[in-house]
C-alpha cells in the first residue's frame, strides 16, 4: 500500500495521527499511522486500494486541526541519482495525473528545513521539465507533490486542488510589521486569511466596524483589528503599546476579561489568553450564545499531552453550547504556522437558513 501524508509542527505528530485517525473513523475506513516524533509528518496506511481511493475523495485540508499539508503518495524514490533526479521524478510523475502545479515540498524538522535551499532551487528546472511533458495544465483538479526527506529521498504524490494547502508545506510566510507591538499579530493575520472566507473578511474588516480583544496586551492582536480600521476595546491588566494607542482606534480598559461584557454587540471578538482551554472555550460560547459578537477568533492554549482530545472537548462543548441556544454556526480551527503550542479557532453566528 502507498502512504497517505500528512504534514504538521514538529512535535505534533501524535495530535497529527489521532486527527487522521479519527477522521478515517467517521469516514468508516480502517486505517493505521506511522510516526517519528519531531519529524513533523505522519505517513497513513488503508488496508486495500478502495479505501484509499474513498479516503482520498474524502479528505478535506480545512477540516483538519493539526494537518498543514498532505497528499496521497504513488511512488518513494530513493537513492535519486544526483546527477539527474529529474529524469525518476518525470517517470514517476507520468504515472500519477496531469497536475495544475507541483510543489517541491520538505518537512519544517531541522533536518527537513536543511533542505529549504535546495527545494527552492530544484523547483523550476522541475516544473519546466514536467511543462515540456505536457504534465501541468491549467485546468487540472490535482497537484503533484515531491517532498524530499534528503536530496536522494523523495516521496511523489498527488492531491486535489482545494483540499490540500496550495502553499508549499502549507505555510502561510508573513513579514512582521515594523510597527506591531508583538510578533503575535502574525497569528490573527494568519487566522484572518486561513480561517475565515474572502466574502467574511471583506463584511469584517472594515472601517467603523467594532470589536474587542480580550488579553490584548501590547496589542499585536487589536494592531491587527486597528490596520483594517476598527474600533477596538482593548482588555487587559497589562500596559497596552503606546504608539497604537496614538491611533484613537482603541479604548483600553484594565478589567478582568474573564467576566466584562459589552453593552452594544460588536462585530468581532478576539482573544490570546493564557488560560485553561475549557476556560476559554466557556467565555466564547457565553459570547456568542448572547449575541454580544458575530464572529470570534480565539487561541487554546495546549500544554498537555492529549491535544487533540482537549480541542474535540473544547470545541464541542461551544457547539453544544450554540445548539442548545438554536443558533446556527460556522467553525473552522487549525494549528498555524505562528501557533506554538496552541491553536486558533474561529467561530461565526450564522444567519438562520444562510449557507456560506
Ligand atoms: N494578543 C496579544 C498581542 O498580540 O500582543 C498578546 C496577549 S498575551 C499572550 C496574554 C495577555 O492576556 C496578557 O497580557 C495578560 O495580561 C492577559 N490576561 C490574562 N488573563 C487575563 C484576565 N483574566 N483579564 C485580563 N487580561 C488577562
Amino acid at each position: 500500500q502507498t502512504p497517505f501524508v500528512f504534514f504538521c509542527r514538529p512535535g505534533f505528530e501524535s495530535d497529527c495521527a489521532a486527527e487522521v485517525q479519527s477522521f478515517a473513523n467517521a469516514c468508516d475506513l480502517a486505517g493505521y499511522a506511522n510516526t517519528t516524533p519531531n519529524s513533523g509528518y505522519v505517513r497513513f496506511f488503508l488496508f486495500d486500494e478502495a479505501s484509499e481511493q474513498a479516503f482520498f475523495e474524502e479528505l478535506n485540508i480545512n477540516e483538519l486541526i493539526f494537518v498543514r499539508q498532505w497528499f496521497w503518495a504513488k511512488a518513494e524514490l530513493i537513492e535519486l541519482p544526483l546527477e539527474d533526479r529529474i529524469t525518476p521524478i518525470l517517470e514517476a510523475c507520468s504515472q500519477i495525473a496531469m497536475a495544475k502545479r507541483v510543489l517541491v515540498e520538505h518537512l519544517d524538522s531541522d533536518e527537513g528545513r536543511e533542505l529549504s535551499k535546495f527545494c527552492k532551487k530544484f523547483s523550476t528546472p522541475v516544473t519546466i521539465a514536467l511543462e515540456k511533458q505536457g504534465l501541468i495544465h491549467d485546468d487540472s483538479e490535482f497537484q503533484l507533490h515531491l517532498l524530499f526527506l534528503a536530496t536522494d529521498h523523495c516521496l511523489v504524490g498527488f492531491s486535489p486542488v482545494g483540499r490540500a494547502s496550495e502553499l508549499k508545506g502549507g505555510i502561510l510566510r508573513l513579514k512582521l510589521p515594523k510597527d506591531a507591538p508583538s510578533r503575535s499579530t502574525l497569528k490573527l493575520e494568519e487566522a484572518i486569511q486561513t480561517l475565515m472566507s474572502g466574502k467574511q473578511q471583506k463584511a469584517v474588516l472594515r472601517l467603523g466596524n467594532t470589536a474587542v480583544d480580550l488579553g490584548a496586551a501590547p496589542g499585536g492582536w487589536t494592531y491587527q483589528l486597528v490596520q483594517h480600521g476598527l474600533q477596538v476595546t482593548a482588555i487587559d491588566n497589562g500596559p497596552m503599546d503606546k504608539k497604537l494607542m496614538q491611533t484613537e482606534h482603541v479604548i483600553h480598559l484594565k478589567e478582568n476579561a474573564l467576566a466584562w461584557m459589552p453593552e452594544k454587540p460588536v462585530k468581532i471578538l478576539v482573544c490570546d489568553m493564557v488560560e485553561k482551554p475549557s476556560l476559554v472555550a466557556k467565555l466564547m460560547a457565553k459570547w456568542l450564545v448572547a449575541g454580544k459578537t458575530e464572529h470570534a477568533i480565539f487561541n487554546l492554549k495546549l500544554p498537555m499531552k492529549k491535544r487533540f482530545q482537549e480541542v474535540n472537548e473544547c470545541i464541542g462543548m461551544i457547539c453544544d453550547d450554540l445548539e442548545e441556544a438554536d443558533i446556527d454556526y460556522f467553525w473552522q480551527a487549525k494549528h498555524l504556522y505562528h501557533d506554538r503550542e496552541e491553536i486558533t479557532v474561529y467561530f461565526r453566528r450564522k444567519i438562520k437558513g444562510q449557507s456560506q
